[in-house]
């Protein structure tokens, strides 16, 4: 059906080192890398009929084992599903196929003068689909929403090769059922999703950075409300780092240089983009003063070039630096709780695994932590990690994923954030559209 040059054998992919050490080495007997979305529900049709089981493959890059392959699946690639079918400035809208990298959407958007808002660190990598089947979010959510938030219309097959195309490019259509969402966030288990429509926004004509020191969480709360207050519109970015965090990346032996001293208790990245260079960067320097001004930050420096703001931005982004070899988590707080818990998390893991570096970071502005536990090596150490993690976040009824999504990694963890009906429902609709359990089969809900 694809031509053999298109369905490669697995030796040969497990030959090709990922782009990223996510952990998810291809175990799948071949790779088939259909071009059209005719050849998706093709490919699809037969492998239903077969009770083949299939694990679709956007760019590999999620950290949840969500591309995980066992010996007898046949992983299915969208790479060549890459074009740009239509670039609508006036609608603000592009039109593409899956397979196109979060890169190749960004360029294709400033080359209209536009942007396509989703940026996260694996943009060179990651694809349109696999944004889409794990919503992904990012650093500019405060502003802009999760990858969802900007999407009008897909198209997708289902398990036996129907192809439901809901290639809507309309900002209102209450036309019945918004079916689209059905693929969203859902990690490949309910479609593959082989187009989209996406939708892009004015390109914005200021850029500030800041990066202030703060001496307590609840200093950072008081920033937030500042920021949110004065900046409004054109917050864009509100990252918090903790010292651990901090003091990782820009110690000596670190690869960022330190802008400000380390040994406060968090670092605050602020970001605003605006339409009005001359207003915006008044308004956002006064708010620093003000800022500079009050009890609530110790230390700041503001970016005045571009070369300025990528430094700012390269301490945040380091975070190879500090997940490399550990344990990663991606939790959900609400934002006055967030502060409490990192304090106690700390704690409880330090109590009796004492060599462990708990690093806190995360997109604070979206209630988002990420914490990164180094030094957890055996098995029973890392379990103990885990459970401290998630059951730590009971008592403030967090959520266990805010952005990486479920996959295998955390899908024993599901019920700590999912009533019992919810799960069994999406376990209905599961059997619904994929009745013969096709499609990567085992994650999320199992
Ligand atoms: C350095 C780094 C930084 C990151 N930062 C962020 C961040 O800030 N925010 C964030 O949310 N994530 C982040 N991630 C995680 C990851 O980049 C995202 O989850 C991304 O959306 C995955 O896209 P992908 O194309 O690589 O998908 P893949 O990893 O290939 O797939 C993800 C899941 O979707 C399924 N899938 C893939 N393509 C399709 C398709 N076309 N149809 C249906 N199912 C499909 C897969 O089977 C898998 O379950 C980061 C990862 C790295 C390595």
């Amino acid at each position: 059906m694809l031509g053999d040059a298109h369905v490669v054998p697995g030796e040969q992919i497990r030959a090709v080192p990922p782009a990223w050490e996510t952990h998810q080495p291809c175990h799948a007997r071949y790779l088939v890398a259909p071009a059209t979305t005719a050849e998706v529900a093709g490919v699809l049709a037969a492998c239903n009929a077969a009770g083949q089981s299939i694990v679709p493959y956007g760019g590999v890059t999620n950290l949840v084992q969500g591309c995980a392959t066992r010996p007898e699946d046949i992983a299915l690639s969208l790479a060549r599903m890459n074009g740009i079918e239509e670039l609508d400035a006036t609608a603000q809208t592009l039109t593409a196929g899956a397979g196109l990298t979060l890169r190749e959407a960004q360029a294709a958007a400033d080359s209209a003068d536009l942007l396509y808002p989703v940026d996260i660190g694996a943009r060179d990598n990651c694809t349109l689909g696999g944004n889409i089947a794990t919503n992904a979010g990012g650093t500019r959510v405060i502003r802009y929403g999760m990858t969802r938030d900007s999407i009008l219309g897909l198209e997708a097959v289902l398990a036996d090769g129907t192809v439901l195309s809901s290639m809507n490019r309309y900002i209102k259509n209450n036309s019945g059922f918004d079916l689209k969402q059905l693929f969203i966030g859902t990690e490949g288990v309910l479609g593959i999703v082989t187009r989209a429509v996406v939708r892009l926004r004015a390109k914005p004509r200021s850029h500030n950075v800041a990066l202030l020191a703060c001496d307590s969480y609840d200093d950072v709360l008081a920033v937030l409300g500042v920021a949110r207050s004065t900046l409004d519109n054109s917050l864009c970015g509100f990252e918090v780092m903790w010292d651990s965090f901090y003091r990782k990346v820009t110690q000596p032996s670190g690869r960022q240089p330190a802008l400000l001293p380390a040994g406060h208790e968090c670092y605050v990245l602020v970001e605003a983009m605006g339409s009005d260079p001359a207003t915006d960067d008044a308004a956002f320097a006064s708010a620093l003063e003000k800022l500079l001004e009050s009890d609530n930050v110790v230390d700041g420096v503001l970016a005045k070039s571009e070369q300025e703001r990528a430094a700012i931005w390269a301490i945040r982004h380091d975070v190879e630096w500090i997940v490399t070899g550990a344990q990663n988590f991606d939790v959900s707080l609400r934002v006055n709780d967030i502060g409490k818990y990192v304090e106690q998390l700390e704690q409880g893991i330090l109590a009796k695994l004492d060599t462990a570096h708990v690093a806190a970071f995360g997109h604070l502005g979206d209630n988002n932590l990420h914490v990164s536990v180094l030094n957890a090596k055996s098995a029973a150490q890392r379990a103990f990690v885990e459970q401290q993690v998630y059951e730590q976040l009971r008592p403030f009824a967090g959520a266990i994923s805010a952005e990486h999504g479920i996959g295998l990694e955390k899908r024993a963890w599901l019920p700590l954030s999912r009533t019992a009906a919810e799960i069994q429902s999406m376990r209905q609709l599961k059997t619904l559209l994929d009745p013969r359990n096709i499609l990567n089969p085992g994650k999320v809900i199992g």
